[in-house]
């Protein structure tokens, strides 16, 4: 098997995800072999520094060995039951530790971000029917919030492109502002930016808090809106409000949790206890697809009842399936391990040295971290410079070209490694994520192509 037989084999018959496929006449997938660690091979023996983690999910590098033991000692066991009717270790383990780690007391499983969601915003209009208040029925979120691609999902998701062909399916949530810091006038403060957001989130449940089930956010970085970060105060005081206005409060940590923010979970930065917690991603070290939702005690016994209607009526065929519980547990295990918190902040500072050539780049602006992400916006009219359209598609292929994995959000490149970055790993990402970005930026270069 090589590259090419791989590729045409591919797009005879493979429909890849949020591409136009059209686009792969021009630009055709990455065939990958087998991953190792930080990097993935393709078919002919070529490295890629996997710099966004493969969408984010990967903490540890790929084929971690304690993972893969874990996961060789699961199949021997149990590959899978369902988890209606019936229980087992692994999923027990796992949400002993979950409610442990996030003080939410009970757990409930899907296989991918977006079920997450759903589910999330399931249960919460269910308890406030539950508990009389079937009018609280309605989300509102931040603008730019992302939170998954199922139909219930768009509807808190502030992404107009993955959006508006969809429309007429979608019953779309409020958005009050986002605390970007980036907002910032001259003389504010990030904390600044987070109260004036918090502002315009008080006036609006002021008057809709009524019809209102819950308040629905990523804690501390908007990731798919491009890596926005903002002051942890905007949660303190969400938090205080959604109290006030007997609101939920959901925290999307699909991206940012498991240390990705600095902290175990992001929201744990604002000292906060949300009601309901939506994990996936990294929640299995990147290998196999696991969601959670954690939530109160409170929630719960809205649910426990004689009557079965009043219970939540949901599930997945792969519900909490042993073979991924197994996997997270094992990735809970690495953090017992070693402090992986600790190392990740050493391993950050000396990435912030590396992309110290990045972040002075004359195009450069905003170049910002919170824990393992890095983010620089591109501005490509620097020194007189003409902007062209398709950045981000085009940084990518010369990114490849420098065997590192980035792929910008828009004009926002980002960075988002696996925490088994190394001296010499980190260096080859800083200085091919350069080379790439003097590649793109080099309007003679292309214009002949
Ligand atoms: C990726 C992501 C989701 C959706 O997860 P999928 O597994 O892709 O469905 C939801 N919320 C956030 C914050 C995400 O980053």
């Amino acid at each position: 098997m090589n590259n090419s037989s791989m590729i045409e084999r591919s797009l005879r018959h493979v429909w890849h995800p949020c591409t136009q496929m059209k686009r792969h006449e021009s630009q055709p997938p990455a065939p990958i072999a087998k991953a190792e660690g930080v990097w993935l091979y393709d078919f002919e023996g070529r490295r890629y520094l996997d710099g966004i983690s493969s969408w984010w999910v990967n903490l540890f590098g790929h084929g971690h060995p304690h993972i893969k033991s874990a996961l060789r000692d699961q199949l021997e066991q149990l590959d899978h039951v369902m988890l209606a009717g019936f229980t087992h270790a692994p999923v027990v383990e796992l949400s002993e530790r979950l409610s442990a780690l996030t003080g939410l007391g009970h757990a409930f499983y899907g296989s991918d971000g977006a079920s997450a969601t759903e589910i999330a915003l399931k249960m919460s209009a269910h308890y406030w029917r539950n508990a009389g208040h079937p009018e609280k029925s309605h989300f509102v979120g931040l603008a730019g919030g992302y939170h998954g691609e199922t139909v219930g999902a768009l509807g808190v998701t502030d992404i107009a492109l993955f959006r508006e062909a969809y429309a007429p399916l979608i019953r779309l949530a409020a958005t009050v502002p986002s605390p970007d810091a980036r907002g910032a006038q001259p003389g504010e403060s990030a904390a600044d930016v987070a109260h004036r957001a918090a502002s315009g989130l008080e006036r609006w449940l002021e008057q809709h808090h009524a019809q209102t089930a819950a308040l629905i956010l990523e804690p501390m970085i908007q990731c798919a809106a491009g890596m926005v970060m903002y002051d942890a105060s905007y949660l303190t005081q969400a938090r205080a409000l959604c109290d006030r206005y007997q609101v939920h409060l959901i925290v999307d940590e699909i991206a940012t949790g498991f240390g990705r923010s600095g902290t175990m979970f992001a929201h744990q930065q604002a000292d906060i206890l949300p009601d309901f917690i939506c994990l996936s991603k990294g929640l299995t070290g990147g290998t196999l697809p696991l969601s959670a939702v954690l939530t109160t005690d409170a929630v719960y016994q809205a649910f426990y009842d004689d009557e079965v209607a009043r219970g939540f009526l949901h599930s997945h065929s792969y519900t909490g399936n042993p073979l991924a519980c197994r996997a997270a547990l094992a990735t809970l295990e690495l953090f017992e391990q070693s402090d992986v918190l600790a190392d990740n902040a050493a391993l950050a500072r000396t990435l912030d040295q590396a992309f110290a050539p990045l972040t002075q780049h004359p195009s450069v602006r905003h170049a910002r971290r919170r824990g393992m992400i890095w983010a620089w916006e591109i501005d490509e009219s620097f020194e007189g410079a003409t902007p062209r359209p398709g950045f981000a598609s085009r940084y990518a292929q010369h990114a490849m070209a420098q065997g590192v994995v980035l792929r910008p959000i828009g004009n926002t490149l980002y960075a988002m490694p696996p925490y088994a970055l190394d001296a010499d790993t980190a260096a080859h990402l800083a200085q091919g994520a350069l080379a790439a970005l003097r590649a793109t930026l080099d309007v003679k270069d292309e214009t002949h192509d």
